[in-house]
């Protein structure tokens, strides 16, 4: 299944760069995962994190028989978190992730399991944004569509566009990924990894032909606005690999919201009891949570390996301790340092120096509720009286969602990452609702915002977390052998059998983090390690992640 090649025009997906395999196909095969031997059936195995990757897994492992043990120190969902305003008949505001690029096929294939609906995110100029205002140095533009702002934005989007295709050969690059031709695709990518591993986004706009020969501000411009979901300056210093695989996999456009708050998707599998015939060994309406009487333990605080040699003692916050054949973490990786005494010997030092050597990326968003959706109103020029609003004020990035005309809508009046976002750090929410009022006032002063805010206002900082410490991973220049190393953890044939066991997952793990896509494709690496590990194998008609990662893993670079 999973090999058929797809046609010209076929949808972008996440299928690689780094590792083009079929996730979505893989899941989606009749013949399922795979089997693991009968002794090993309801047999515990432990998942640290009741995140996205951590359901996943967990809802996999128990399709094949095994009996996943959850542990969360923190909220179920983890960065995929819902907040619901109180006496606001429901409506959320979106603390983590928010909007979901249809490419992200893998994590869709639970969405759409689960039944639940999604909507156009009303990113900026988009036709679910409706209107969007600009506003740099001072001046305010009104737009539908790119045309509509001054010709130095259509410039700008042309400069990235023949950047792209000078630096990175884009077109051929895409078009191999939309066809799931793997060995061009493998072909054209591992040649950019060495090319760009060590330098930043910022170089790579900078020495471009196509922006050097522009002025200073159209690079400022496309820092501050960028094209898909703003704000783009604040991944300046990242590597260019990771920008590279952002726009070539399609994240930053064509993304929709989860009616009703993506939280859903990590409860609703937490709830969620296959089919009959997906699920060996236990009675059909099995669910995760009756597993676990209902709740996932506590967190964990130590993980060692047991007198045995063999199996992992996780510990919990109360003291309690159980053994394991296998443990999957997917909480950042920095927690397994900070949150967590892990057993020096449970991973290699060149693995230590990959987890610790990972950089997250700071992000804070503060929300409103107000009465109704005011904005939608027209002012007599024919524009609304506000639109989603990108800035180089504070706020950076303001989006408005309409809930509909009866009831309250939800205003995230400031979406910003590092440096905004640390500008926020050390103030509580009301202070911040200000500041942002401040900004905003400015760009609509005829908006009276703050008489339309009902109930309490909502804002979070993920790196004072200590459960998180970070919004997202964010690789720097050089860091492409720290992702190599800990996306490929789940291949353990050739660890020493000290280090086996352990398995390692979430978006901080993937080549794609600060989206869910690769939060799940390193839960399904996982989910092939630990069945690999127990003794069981996939079906020859379905090969897993594992079985093809000499063909067509990661390139490595030598160390
Ligand atoms: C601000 C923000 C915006 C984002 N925007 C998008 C977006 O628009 N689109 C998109 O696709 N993705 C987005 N993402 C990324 C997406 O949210 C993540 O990829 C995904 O939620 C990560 O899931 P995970 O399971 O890997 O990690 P997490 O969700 O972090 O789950 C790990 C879990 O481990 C728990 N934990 C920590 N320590 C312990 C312990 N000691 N014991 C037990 N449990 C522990 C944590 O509490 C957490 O629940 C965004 C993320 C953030 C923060």
């Amino acid at each position: 299944m999973q090999r058929q090649p797809r046609g010209a025009d076929a949808p972008v997906t996440l299928f690689g760069p780094d590792f083009p395999f079929a996730f979505d196909d893989w899941i989606a095969h009749p013949q399922g995962l795979g089997a693991i031997p009968a002794e090993r059936l309801g047999q515990e195995v432990a998942v640290v994190g009741a995140g996205m990757a951590g359901m996943v897994a967990a809802y996999e492992l128990m399709k094949l028989g095994l009996k996943p043990v959850v542990y969360e120190a923190s909220r179920m969902g983890g960065r995929l978190r819902s907040q619901v305003f109180e006496g606001g008949q429901g409506v959320v505001a979106e603390l983590g992730g928010m909007r979901f690029p249809a490419s992200s096929t893998a994590f869709f294939h639970y969405v759409n399991r689960l039944g639940l609906q999604t909507q156009p995110f009303p990113n900026p100029l988009t036709p679910a944004a409706g209107c969007t205002v600009v506003d740099l140095e001072g001046r305010t533009h009104w737009a539908r569509t790119l045309a509509d702002l001054p010709p130095l934005f259509s410039e700008v989007a042309g400069a990235w566009a023949q950047a792209l295709e000078e630096g990175a050969g884009f077109t051929g690059l895409q078009q191999a990924l939309r066809e799931r031709d793997a060995p061009k695709l493998k072909a054209l990518w591992d040649r950019l990894v060495p090319l760009w591993d060590d330098r930043t986004f910022y170089d790579f706009v900078a020495t471009s032909k196509a922006f050097a020969e522009l002025s200073f501000h159209h690079r400022e411009v496309f820092g501050q606005v960028g094209f898909g979901t703003g704000g783009w300056d604040s991944d300046f210093p990242n590597s260019m690999l990771e920008i590279l695989r952002v726009v070539l996999t399609g994240c930053d456009e064509n993304q929709h919201l989860i009616v009703g708050g993506v939280q859903q998707v990590p409860l609703g599998l937490w709830q969620h009891a296959p089919a009959a015939h997906e699920l060996r060994h236990w009675p059909a309406g099995t669910t995760l949570a009756g597993l676990h009487q209902g709740a996932p333990r506590g967190g964990v605080t130590a993980i060692a390996r047991a007198a045995n040699g063999q199996d992992l003692v996780v510990t919990d916050t109360w003291g309690n301790t159980q053994s394991y054949p296998a443990v999957l973490t997917t909480c950042q990786s920095w927690l397994l340092t900070t949150q967590i005494a892990v057993e020096e010997s449970l991973f290699s030092h060149k693995h230590w120096m990959a987890l610790d050597r990972t950089r997250y990326m700071q992000s804070s968003k503060t929300f409103v509720m107000v009465d109704r959706p005011f904005w939608n109103e027209l002012r007599s020029s024919g524009w609304p009286q506000m639109g989603m609003t990108l800035t180089d004020r504070l706020t950076r990035g303001t989006y408005l969602f309409d809930n509909g005309p009866d009831r309250p809508g939800v205003i995230c009046l400031s979406y910003a990452w590092m440096g905004d976002a640390l500008k926020m750090l050390p103030h509580g929410t009301e202070k911040r609702v200000q500041l942002a009022l401040q900004a905003l006032r400015k760009i609509y002063p005829d908006v009276d915002i703050a008489s339309h805010i009902v109930g309490d206002p909502i804002s979070i900082s993920w790196e004072a977390d200590p459960h998180f410490l970070g919004a997202f991973k964010g690789a720097l220049p050089g860091h492409y052998r720290y992702n190599h190393r800990m996306y490929s953890h789940f291949m353990q044939d050739g660890f020493a059998p000290a280090e086996r066991g352990i398995f390692i997952a979430g978006d901080d793990v993937s080549f794609t983090p600060a989206w869910v896509e690769g939060a799940v494709q390193t839960s399904l690496n996982a989910v092939w390690g630990i069945v690999r590990h127990l003794g069981g194998a996939t079906h020859a008609a379905n090969p897993g992640p594992g079985d093809r990662f000499a063909e067509l893993g990661p390139m490595a670079l030598p160390d």
